[in-house]
């Protein structure tokens, strides 16, 4: 209340402007969040990871009223602030001190709260999306509650349950799915301020619920002292906003005796499909769509695809975001005319009805005419003895338009892996158009806070050297 007060009342702040929030994971940060909701006025949270650059280009596009920033980047955010008329800057610190708190200290401590309709928008999320800058996706209060009734009721949540919180809270991960349906269930919270497997370890005997990308889980396995004794407690583990490998959700099942529930969503949509609470939770899927969530999987010509075949995910709901931020041409092309979101994706249903994530179609590989998804390949890599992961990508190639390239992390003692035996390996399983012309070892694969393997950074990086390649 006494935040809200401080931006509507005494900033004059008001309903549909924005405040940008880039900070270090706090309670306060939180509670700023839920102030903006409260206010309404539009919450517009930014990557830490974010520098100067990126950080003008989104003061700019979004021309917030507020910024507040980590004190460390004051100067910064101050010179930036005037060059984009932002009026008010104020510093909140990872322990809650900080311009902000201190400001909000004598503020009244009674808010009425701004009725908001369902579609007035509530968030501001910046999204790479496939191509261009970022874009701005407004989620209205609309489609944050009707996600989270969904969450809470789809992952049954109860009484007594403790949310270990060990996400960022820039992303809708550790924003929106995690804290409203702790909120919801007005559940206890653990807050960490990040992911560190040790804490995590020393936490979770207090927790039923955690969620995580799947980094976190990988890290997890590699505590040598990992196991059930940590999990006693536990109903639930979630991962998401990244694919959990297969061998992930085997050896953690393995160790702690705990099925992980995956599930899928994205920044325009939250969440769209998720693995049951009650039923199978198949490996490397990402189960069925939510209640009130309809989705279609559709051919280059727009016709929906048999059981089993690859087409583009499209979604449609009431968790679905209205629009870009200020960009009603990026708006059209995301939408089919039957008001689906083309989220960019492209997956399969099994039999059963279940989804499958076969990559970005960005992503997709084109060599020789022929498509190739780099999952497929991904999966086959990473089954194989002495490798612990693999990213596929298209490089330029003069004969076939597109090469696959295999990126791999092996285990550091097995010098008897080689791009040879990989390749003869795959021979077994794999269409010779599929088999990457070139196996590149890496140490460890770009990601970014959510866990995504960047794809862009590999391309950029290894265009050169694969073109140039043996076999390439
Ligand atoms: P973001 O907007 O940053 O949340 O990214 C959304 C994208 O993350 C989706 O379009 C998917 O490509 C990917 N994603 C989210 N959840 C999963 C998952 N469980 N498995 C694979 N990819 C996922």
């Amino acid at each position: 209340a006494r935040y809200a007060h401080v931006l509507s009342s005494e900033l004059g702040i008001a309903k549909g402007e924005r405040v940008a929030v880039q900070v270090e994971k706090s309670p306060q940060a939180l509670f700023l969040y839920l102030a903006c909701l409260r206010a309404g006025l539009i919450y517009f949270p930014l990557n830490t990871a974010y520098p100067r650059a990126e950080l003008d280009y989104f003061l700019g596009d979004a021309e917030p009223q507020v910024f507040i920033c980590a004190p460390q980047t004051l100067p910064m955010a101050q010179e930036l602030a005037i060059a984009r008329n932002v009026p008010h800057v104020y510093t909140l610190d990872a322990d809650g001190s900080g311009s902000w708190t201190e400001r909000c200290q004598s503020a009244q401590t009674a808010f009425d709260t701004v009725v908001c309709q369902a579609d007035d928008t509530a968030t501001l999320l910046y999204t790479s999306g496939t191509t261009g800058r970022p874009k701005g996706a407004m989620l209205s209060h609309g489609n944050l509650a009707a996600n989270s009734l969904t969450l809470h009721h789809a992952w049954g949540w109860q009484d007594g349950d403790v949310l270990l919180h060990a996400l960022p809270l820039f992303h809708a991960h550790g924003l929106f799915v995690a804290c409203h349906c702790a909120l919801l269930n007005g559940s206890s919270m653990l807050f960490l301020p990040k992911f560190e497997a040790r804490a995590l370890m020393n936490w979770l005997p207090q927790a039923t619920v955690f969620m995580g990308v799947p980094t976190y889980y990988t890290r997890l396995l590699a505590e040598a002292d990992f196991g059930r004794q940590h999990c006693a407690n536990m109903r639930l583990f979630i991962s998401g906003s990244a694919p959990l490998l297969e061998q992930t959700f085997t050896a953690f099942q393995e160790r702690t005796g705990h099925t992980i529930l995956e599930r899928y969503g994205m920044t325009e949509t939250v969440m769209n499909i998720s693995n049951p609470l009650n039923g199978p939770r198949h490996a490397g899927t990402v189960g069925l769509p939510l209640p009130g969530v309809s989705i279609r999987i559709i051919d280059d010509q727009g016709n929906d695809v048999d059981v089993g075949h690859i087409g583009r995910l499209l979604v449609k709901g009431d968790n679905v975001f209205k629009a870009y931020w200020r960009r009603p041409e990026k708006t059209a092309e995301e939408f089919t005319t039957d008001g689906y979101f083309i989220t960019g994706d492209l997956a399969l249903r099994d039999e059963d009805g279940y989804i499958t994530l076969v990559g970005r179609s960005k992503d997709l590989i084109i060599t020789g005419g022929y498509n190739v998804y780099p999952k497929e390949v991904e999966r086959c890599i990473d089954l194989l003895d002495g490798v612990i992961e693999s990213a596929v990508i298209g490089v330029p190639h003069n004969d076939y338009g597109e090469a696959v390239v295999a990126v791999v992390v092996k285990d550091k003692d097995r010098a008897d892996v080689t791009d040879e035996s990989l390749r003869v390996a795959l021979e077994t399983q794999l269409g010779g158009y599929k088999i990457p012309k070139r196996i590149i070892f890496t140490a460890e694969l770009p990601r970014n806070a959510m866990g995504k393997v960047l794809k862009n950074v590999l391309r950029d990086e290894y265009c050169y050297q694969s073109a140039v390649g043996r076999g390439a």
